[in-house]
């Protein structure tokens, strides 16, 4: 969607120039070719000097033709400022807009505000879902994903500030703490295998998520009990994640943090499925060495059968 005033359309990702087509506001900014008014000293889009002897207003003004005043200068230089302008037009400072409630989330690269569903950021043009800035870690859970032969169910990963996790009303939308990942200096080996241990996590989640009909089945809840979807983990617990090898205890679980609820029990089994390629022969023979529950077994065997039946091999 293009709305008057953004740098960039958020669907094609053109840069968006905001010229005075209706002679609505009576001047255009040398510098950037966008709507002014003869009476601002700055371009509030480029931030150009445009102050001109005998046109320019010497006071600030609220609201000249063509402008609205949404708000005063954020300076106190007593001028109005228009959303979302980033300069006050009146003494060129830079102007910051709180845009919670018009967007779902905010763009790791430039902060402002953008949607999940957006694929260039209206306001810097880079990408808003920071998928960019883990392009190694994503290829590497698609590459896993595929070998393990599950079907794409429309997955889409965001990096944004809070906390990672799936949100049961948006089933598909995969977010995931842009602070391991935007500002860090050095993308080691260890916060990788954490990136792709987390994603293949929160990505068991949307899974699950997206086939809920399945945790009604008798199978599924033999192997994984009651879920109740109400439930939504809060995930500063990633340290966790970077295990790639199944605990000794809990017996019954894959990992102590599957133990905490039955929907992390499923997204930490669906890490390991996953991570370890499917290979349930392998994955089996370590389960054989710790001497871990029958149960166990089976909460891998229900996964394996729901995602041949998802490819349309059909039940065993
Ligand atoms: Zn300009
Ligand atoms: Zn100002
Ligand atoms: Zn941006
Ligand atoms: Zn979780």
């Amino acid at each position: 969607m293009v709305t008057r005033y953004r740098s960039f359309c958020s669907a094609c990702g053109r840069a968006q120039r905001w010229s005075d087509d209706g002679g609505v506001t009576g001047a255009e900014c040398y510098k950037c070719g966008w709507a002014v008014s003869e009476k601002f000293a700055s371009c509030p889009w480029c931030g150009a000097n445009i102050h001109e002897e005998g046109y320019s207003s010497d006071e600030p003004l609220k609201a000249p033709r063509g402008f609205r005043m949404d708000a005063r200068c954020d300076w106190g230089c007593g001028g109005g400022v228009q959303y979302p302008m980033r300069h006050c037009p009146w003494c060129s400072r830079p102007q910051s807009w709180n845009e919670d409630r018009f967007f779902e989330g905010g763009c790791p690269h430039c902060g402002r505000g953008v949607d999940d569903w957006m694929n260039t950021c209206p306001w810097c043009g880079g990408d808003p879902t920071g998928r960019d800035l883990i392009p190694r870690a994503l290829t590497r859970v698609r590459r896993l994903l595929l070998v393990s032969r599950i079907k794409d169910w429309g997955y889409r990963v965001l990096l944004r500030p809070g906390i990672s996790g799936v949100d049961p009303q948006y089933p598909s939308i995969v977010e995931i703490e842009q602070r391991y990942v935007v500002g860090r200096r050095h993308r080691d080996e260890i916060s990788w295998t954490m990136l792709v241990g987390l994603l293949t996590h929160e990505l068991g989640h949307s899974f699950l998520y997206n086939h809920w009909d399945w945790t009604r089945t008798r199978q599924f809840r033999r192997a994984f009990g009651e879920v109740d979807k109400a439930y939504r983990g809060m995930d500063n617990t990633w340290v966790y994640f970077q295990r790639r090898r199944i605990a000794i205890a809990p017996t019954n679980f894959v990992s102590a943090y599957a133990a905490k609820h039955p929907q992390e029990d499923f997204a930490e089994t669906f890490r390991f499925y996953v991570t370890r390629r499917g290979r349930l022969r392998d994955l089996f023979g370590e389960f054989g060495r710790k001497r871990k529950g029958v149960i166990l077994y089976e909460k891998f065997l229900v996964l394996q059968d729901y995602v041949r039946a998802l490819r349309g091999w059909g039940n065993r």
